[in-house]
């Protein structure tokens, strides 16, 4: 008889522990909150536009990359187009005055020394960075020893950059730059606490390689193509279930209990859930030591966020991808000083808008605290979302005058949506932030004094992310595999995957 395992939620990660426990015949049971797949991987529909919540590149995207295997054999990049930005941003001042992050590096350098020619030393310490990493593949999770050895041979190379550059932040490497302009421009870039330079400088080092583009048609798409292939492998998806209880007998993990009360047991639990209900809410705080209780007191997390979509009657084909603006007095959102917002233009992805209209986005980190106190009372959580449109409407027209008269739609996520449809702590965009401390930290897969329970996703991985995501649920399958000492597979589909 097929053993049996229980996935907590259908995000990226529990869709791929699915996907995977099917191709190693293991009966699959997903239990998923929402009406759909994906979790943070998602987009929906308002009034004839889709408005995407994730994918700005997508890594292992490039066919010649080992991380593409993963892709394929999830089935979701079969008949899929990627667009490789030209460019992965730019930041401007009130002037108008761009750093422009090219993602091709020779660009990017050249962008970078006519800016400031006398910070030559830092440029070509970062664009060097960019170039060195260009060659490495995003490695893929080891089946044996051999392959742990082959992953550390490809990785050696690269071992002391990755250490060097893992220890900067943002901000300090900011402050390398002598032009005023550059240093507050970079900064602005990835301005979040002790920030570290490596997630920069990998994301456009993948970039440059064509290894990180966006995928058309949106995250759900994307998403949906997992949630396909994982049901034509034979498992099953449980929608509307939320689990509030994970059974324990014994110190062992023995099924869940949903919201409803109902019951079901497994051999094995695999949570793909948020980290801190998972451990907390979900085990009662019942299996943690030290570390696990310091991690969740003190590590630094991605804030939520609050998303501001608009479709308007505007071709916008010729405009800037992704821009953020900073801003020479903050604007206040919410009770929070904004330093600088962001306009996301869709219009490269012609499946999210009618011809001659486009999806546009802005977005803004914001904590959870104001938004809980604000929905109590539904009447001032609608005005403060109003509010915020108005606010986002001013800053669009000082860019792209008369924009207000082109609106059709606006929608306004808080960080209450980004917790209701995916349960993340303090609705989080993306679990734990990598800092010059945690970057490459290995957080365990299990909790002390727990058996039969596994715990996988963005809460144990610092940077989360969605190849993260469906590389743990690759590698918790090898795993269990070589617990039950059987041997691990892995498969393509055999039809396409959109
Ligand atoms: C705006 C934005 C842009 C992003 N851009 C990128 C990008 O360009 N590239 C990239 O790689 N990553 C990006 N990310 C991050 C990425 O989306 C996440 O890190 C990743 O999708 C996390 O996947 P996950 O499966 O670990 O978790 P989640 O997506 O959070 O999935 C968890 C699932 O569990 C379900 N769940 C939770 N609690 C319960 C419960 N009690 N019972 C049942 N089900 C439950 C949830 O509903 C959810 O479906 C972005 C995120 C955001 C918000």
């Amino acid at each position: 008889m097929e053993k049996t395992i229980i996935i907590i939620g259908a995000g990226i990660a529990g869709l791929s522990a699915g996907c995977y426990a099917r191709m190693n015949g293991y009966a699959a049971d997903i239990f998923e909150l929402h009406t759909l797949p994906g979790g943070l991987c998602t987009s929906w529909k308002r009034k004839g536009f889709t408005i995407d919540g994730c994918l700005h590149w997508l890594v292992g995207s490039n066919p010649a990359d080992d991380f593409y295997k993963v892709w394929q054999e999830l089935g979701a990049v079969q008949g899929r187009k990627f667009i490789d930005h030209e460019v992965l941003m730019r930041i401007k001042d009130s002037s108008g005055k761009a750093l422009i992050l090219y993602t091709d590096i020779d660009r990017l350098e050249k962008h970078l020394l006519e800016l400031s020619p006398q910070d030559e030393k830092t440029i070509r310490d970062f664009t060097g960075a960019i170039r060195k990493f260009t060659g490495m593949k995003m490695p893929l999770s080891p089946a044996s020893t051999w392959d742990t050895v082959k992953m550390f041979i490809a990785i050696a190379p690269y071992f002391r950059a990755l250490t060097k550059w893992s220890k900067v932040s943002v901000q300090v490497f900011s402050e390398r730059f002598s032009d005023p302009f550059l240093r507050k421009a970079f900064r602005a870039s990835f301005d979040l606490p002790d920030f570290s330079m490596i997630f920069m400088i990998m994301t456009l080092a993948w970039m440059n390689a064509k290894n990180a583009g966006y995928p058309i048609g949106g995250s759900l798409e994307f998403s949906q193509a997992i949630e396909k292939r994982f049901l034509q492998l034979g498992g099953t998806i449980h929608y509307r279930s939320r689990i509030v209880k994970i059974l324990v007998e014994n110190n062992r993990a023995i099924g869940i209990r949903l919201a409803d009360g109902s019951e079901h047991k497994a051999d094995l639990v695999i949570s793909a859930a948020d980290g801190h209900a998972t451990i907390f809410d979900m085990l009662e705080g019942k299996f943690v030591d030290a570390e696990i209780k310091d991690r969740y007191a003190k590590m630094p997390r991605f804030k939520s966020l609050i998303q501001v979509s608009l479709g308007v009657k505007r071709d916008m084909t010729k405009e800037p991808g992704l821009c953020g603006y900073m801003l020479d007095r903050p604007v206040r959102i919410a009770g929070e000083d904004q330093k600088g917002f962001s306009i996301h233009n869709y219009a490269c992805d012609p499946t999210l808008a009618a011809p001659g209209k486009t999806v546009l986005v802005c977005r803004f980190m914001s904590d959870m605290k104001n938004w809980r106190e604000l929905a109590q009372d539904k009447e001032k959580y609608e005005t403060e979302k109003q509010k915020i449109t108005d606010t986002v409407l001013g800053l669009l027209e000082s860019k792209y005058p008369g924009i207000s008269e082109d609106v059709e739609m606006a929608d306004v996520a808080t960080p209450m949506t980004f917790e209701r449809y995916t349960g993340n702590w303090e609705g989080s965009m993306e679990g734990w932030l990598i800092t010059t401390k945690n970057a490459f930290s290995r957080m365990k897969r299990t909790l002390p004094g727990l058996d039969n329970f596994y715990m996988i996703g963005q809460w144990l991985q610092p940077g989360g992310g969605v190849p993260t995501g469906a590389m743990m649920g690759r590698e918790i399958l090898q795993t269990i595999c070589k617990k039950d000492k059987v041997e691990f597979k892995a498969s393509f589909p055999e039809t396409s995957g959109k």
